[in-house]
């Protein structure tokens, strides 16, 4: 087996420098491909979280006070420098997660510095309003919360990493952020990075550790606010834990998302959409299309490309640029899509692929599920791997009233060439992005999140500068107060 060279010089970043406390339980970074332990890192300790939330407390005092534009170009240079080592990077990304390097190199580090470049810029814009009473008036400021804790899930270490530190870090905010125990070590480099290109210490922090770890972050009293990127179970229970001192959050939970495919569409784009939709990062990502409804005079021609499409598969050494397909992220993720898929084949799916990879680490085959109901288990639950259920309609409205017939509500995709049908389309689907013939990209500078079961409150864009700052109203008196004796 070969030797990867990453274990880092610490388990911990705390104010501004590595720190290391055994104590700890041990935590095994596994490489996903092959089930080889590549590095160690222990959990956080009392003592740990403490320092760290003192660190943070110390430094956001001193950083809200920054000019807004000092505050940008820290983060600005930080996306600089992520970009300039964006192979290295990647290659950590594939190292924690295993997906394939191919994606790692255009989809993570490189949409972290996105986040950082477009929320330095913005740091200077946050502006406030003005009212008028007579001759008396009020204005608003967009004041920093003060510390935020960061939670997330293990698909996406640095981008969520780098969406939650930006538009935390550009408003004034100090954060301490606890990556997935599975994936542990790419959020250490951001914070590195983030000191390099200027950042004082303190102001982002990352702990490692499971749920406890992330649990006492969410209820301590010096934190105002928790963003989470995870399941709905660990939302609702990170959402209550926090509602008891009144914490601002940002949830960013699962979802089982439609995609509508009307007969008009674009036959090549839609199986494009779809399958990015599904197999991307091997299924392993919150917004996938994973109920592919399509117009049942469509439904053979699509079946039928999907098929020669699926021959383009090359799973193999995620380290190897030609490789486009890669291991679940963990053992765990790929034993709950083997059973889910053994569920689909009971309730009588037809399953064509999904078969365990005879290799080691954590090899699932892409499923295209068929022969469905909506009432499937397969249909209704987030599955979280490389399964795509393709489903019939026969008109607009069926297809709309069975999209949104779900507790989830994170994403949508429409797929037609008549215009006015895709805005209509949209505009009844209960989803919190929805996108039209295409799938899947989220630019920083475009709200992401969910509806219903799916979260609450937005990620990237303007949007993002609000949910990590609240708003101060001062009433100017011009004339003299008048009382009533
Ligand atoms: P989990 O909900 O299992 O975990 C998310 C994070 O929360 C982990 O760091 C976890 O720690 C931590 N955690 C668990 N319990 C608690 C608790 N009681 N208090 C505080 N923190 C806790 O999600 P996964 O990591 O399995 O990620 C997959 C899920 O994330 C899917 O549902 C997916 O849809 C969703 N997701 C949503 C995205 C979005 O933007 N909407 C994007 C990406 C993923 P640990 O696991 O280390 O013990």
């Amino acid at each position: 087996m070969p030797e990867f060279d990453v274990q880092p010089r610490g388990s911990h970043f705390v104010d501004g420098a590595y720190i290391e406390d055994k104590a700890g339980a041990a935590m095994e970074v596994v490489y996903p491909a092959t089930g080889q332990v590549i590095a160690t890192v222990h959990a956080a300790t009392a003592a740990v979280t403490e320092r760290a939330l003192v660190s943070a407390t110390r430094a956001q005092a001193a950083w809200a006070q920054t000019d807004p534009a000092e505050r940008g170009r820290v983060l600005r240079r930080a996306a600089d420098l992520i970009r300039a080592r964006n192979r290295e990077l990647s290659r950590l990304e594939t190292l924690d997660t295993g997906k394939p390097l191919q994606e790692t190199l255009v989809a993570d580090a490189m949409s972290g510095a996105d986040a950082l470049e477009y929320f330095g810029g913005l740091a200077p814009d946050m502006t406030g309003q003005t009212m008028r009473f007579g001759a008396d008036w009020a204005y608003t400021l967009r004041r920093p919360l003060g510390v935020c804790t960061g939670i997330g899930a293990w698909n996406y270490p640095t981008q969520i990493a780098c969406w939650k530190a930006a538009p935390a870090l550009a408003t004034g905010n100090a954060m301490v952020f606890k990556p997935s125990e599975a994936t542990p070590l790419c959020a250490l480099k951001v914070a590195e990075i983030l000191v390099e290109a200027g950042l004082p210490a303190g102001l982002f922090n990352v702990v490692q550790g499971a749920g406890d770890v992330g649990a006492a972050l969410t209820t301590d009293a010096r934190v105002a606010k928790v963003s989470l990127t995870g399941s709905v179970p660990t939302g609702r229970k990170v959402y209550a834990a926090a509602a008891a001192s009144m914490k601002h959050v940002t949830m960013e939970l699962g979802g089982k998302s439609p995609i509508l495919i009307f007969e008009d569409a674009d036959l090549e784009s839609t199986v494009s959409g779809a399958i990015n939709g599904n197999f991307y990062s091997s299924g392993q990502v919150c917004s996938n299309g994973t109920r592919v409804f399509v117009a049942e005079a469509l439904a053979p021609a699509f079946l039928d490309r999907l098929k020669t499409r699926m021959a383009g598969l090359c799973p193999g050494d995620p380290l190897d640029e030609t490789t486009n397909f890669g291991p679940m992220t963990t053992q765990a993720q790929m034993e709950i899509v083997l059973a889910h898929l053994d569920r689909a084949r009971a309730e009588g799916a037809t399953v064509t692929g999904g078969d365990r990879m005879d290799r080691a680490g954590f090899w699932v085959a892409p499923a295209v599920l068929t022969d469905l109901t909506d009432d499937m288990a397969c249909v209704r639950e987030e599955i979280f791997g490389p399964v795509m259920s393709v489903l019939t309609f026969r008109d607009e409205d069926e297809a709309i009233a069975r999209a949104n017939a779900t507790e989830f509500g994170l994403s949508a995709g429409v797929f037609t060439r008549d215009l006015t049908r895709a805005h209509r389309v949209v505009a009844q689907l209960r989803a919190g992005t929805c996108w039209i013939n295409q799938y899947n990209l989220t630019p920083a500078g475009m709200p992401f999140g969910g509806s219903k079961q799916s979260g609450i409150g937005r990620e990237n864009a303007r949007l993002a500068m609000d949910h990590f700052t609240e708003v101060q109203t001062i009433y100017v008196g011009m004339g003299p107060v008048e009382a009533a004796f």
